[in-house]
């Protein structure tokens, strides 16, 4: 009965209904599309969800990014997504990773398919490796702005066919040009919606699909394989960590990302006094320092970034 008006559309039916709840699909980010995409999949019934990010929630997320509230504001997005997602749909399975995606944990998107609904090019060359090695599709989304992207990465050209050497910086980013709230939920639902197709074995969209909402203008820009192109003729150089840096400024923030040892979180708190323990992170003055010995700190550039995690953590 629960998923009774989506199995009377003629092109899902009983049978689309019963591939799309064995299916397991990751969601790499959990911003704007990447909440609303895993809340379409939750309430489509999907089998099981693997949710990934790094970052927590802030007060201006609220504006566009689904199912966070007012209350969440502090916390982690992948393990408060996964609350509200079995808030929606508690038979779906969902498995959270509080983490930044990198070569050493790739492993994690083993799934069926992986949706891209991260906000950087450093992850999306990743995933990108990490998908055509592993004969596994995935579908890329972003907006900023009043327009969006998505595409399908399966079997013909790749991420990197299409987009060779971006780097994030040169990107807009929703920081500094903004983002509706709109044209999150269309993007959202196009990708959602080729997910559906895949999964359910029939055919999904070939081209770069271009959208502004504010114009109300659709493009389809035809995409080609690149001869030349390294990922496709099996040279993967962010699986094997020769790309991706251990130091990243986040997305249009003054916050610096870094990547340390493990860290024992409890007893740096312990020695930190005045700092603040939660199940994921501590936070101290400037800097929010993750399990997994990653940190956020807010500074000016690089160098002050690098000098604040050895004055707290250590090298
Ligand atoms: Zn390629």
């Amino acid at each position: 009965m629960r998923y009774s008006r989506q199995e009377l559309f003629s092109k899902i039916g009983k049978e689309g209904q019963g591939l799309i709840r064995k299916s397991t699909v990751a969601i790499v980010g959990l911003g704007a599309l990447g909440s609303s995409s895993a809340e379409l999949l939750t309430r489509a019934g999907i089998g099981k969800l693997k949710i990934i990010d790094r970052d927590v929630i802030e007060e201006n997320n609220l504006q566009r990014q689904s199912l966070y509230t007012e209350e969440d504001i502090g916390k982690v997005k992948a393990e408060t997504l996964k609350k509200h997602l079995k808030e929606i749909n508690s038979e779906v399975q969902v498995e959270a990773f509080v983490l930044d995606l990198d070569y050493k944990n790739v492993e994690i998107l083993e799934s069926n398919l992986v949706l891209d609904c991260s906000d950087n090019m450093d992850t999306r060359y990743l995933i990108n490796e990490y998908c055509v090695k592993n004969n596994i599709k995935w579908i890329h989304a972003s907006v900023i702005g009043d327009k969006g992207y998505v595409l399908v990465i399966n079997k013909g050209a790749c991420f990197k066919c299409v987009f060779d050497k971006v780097k994030s910086e040169t990107l807009g980013s929703c920081e500094t040009e903004g983002v509706l709230n709109t044209i999150v939920k269309v993007i959202s639902g196009m990708q959602v919606n080729e997910c559906l197709k895949i999964l359910t074995e029939q055919e999904h969209t070939n081209e770069l699909v271009y959208y502004n909402i504010w114009k109300q203008s659709l493009d389809k820009i035809k995409i080609k394989k690149r001869e030349d192109c390294e990922v496709c003729n099996g040279k993967y150089e962010y699986l094997e960590g020769k790309k991706g840096d251990n130091l990243v400024k986040l997305c249009g923030r003054e916050v610096y990302q870094i990547k340390g040892r493990n860290l024992d979180i409890k007893e740096l708190h312990n020695k930190l006094k005045g700092s603040i323990l939660s199940d994921h992170f501590l936070v101290y003055d400037r800097i929010m320092i993750f399990k997994e010995g990653r940190a956020f700190i807010k500074a000016k550039n690089d160098e002050e970034a690098k000098k604040v995690y050895s004055q707290f953590v250590g090298n």
